[in-house]
């Protein structure tokens, strides 16, 4: 079965084989800019990271493994590991239990390779390109009648 999700590098800009390369976000920079923000906001039970116009979330980078370096306290996850759209989901139900990643940009990750319109020219991006009018995830084939125009 064709992979749904291609890794391209954010250095080369090329795509990333299997046991090549990894996609991965640096853990103490997240806890540090976490530490800054809960400094201001956090006895604020509404107050959401991701909306607060000042913070600024720590970037996931998609690399080879020859393309850039590891932060030296890394969550890593081999591009291996991320080649379906059900990966993507099971590492953001993995990720919501981290504290870290609220402080990161995991979510515009995930929403880049759900909405490729958003200029994305490298990171985890799906494999067959999608009308832009939007419209249903994955291959249309299995697409169910509802899902129909
Ligand atoms: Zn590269």
């Amino acid at each position: 079965m064709a992979d749904d999700l291609v890794a391209v590098c954010d250095f080369c800009i090329q795509p990333i084989p299997d046991g090549e390369g990894m996609v991965e976000v640096d853990i103490a920079a997240a806890e540090r800019a976490l530490k800054r923000w809960r400094a201001r906001y956090g006895t604020d039970p509404g107050a959401v990271f991701r909306t607060t116009p000042w913070a600024r979330p720590v970037a996931w980078a998609t690399r080879h493994t020859d393309c850039g370096t590891s932060p030296r306290f890394a969550f890593t996850i081999a591009v291996h590991r991320l080649r379906a759209w059900t990966d993507l989901l099971r590492w953001g139900v993995h990720l919501a239990d981290k504290a870290f990643t609220p402080a990161t940009d995991w979510h515009d990750l995930v929403e880049r390779a759900l909405d490729p319109r958003q200029a994305a020219v490298s990171g985890i991006l799906p494999t067959r390109p999608r009308p832009l009018a939007g419209g249903p995830i994955g291959d249309p084939r299995l697409r169910g009648p509802a899902d129909e125009e």
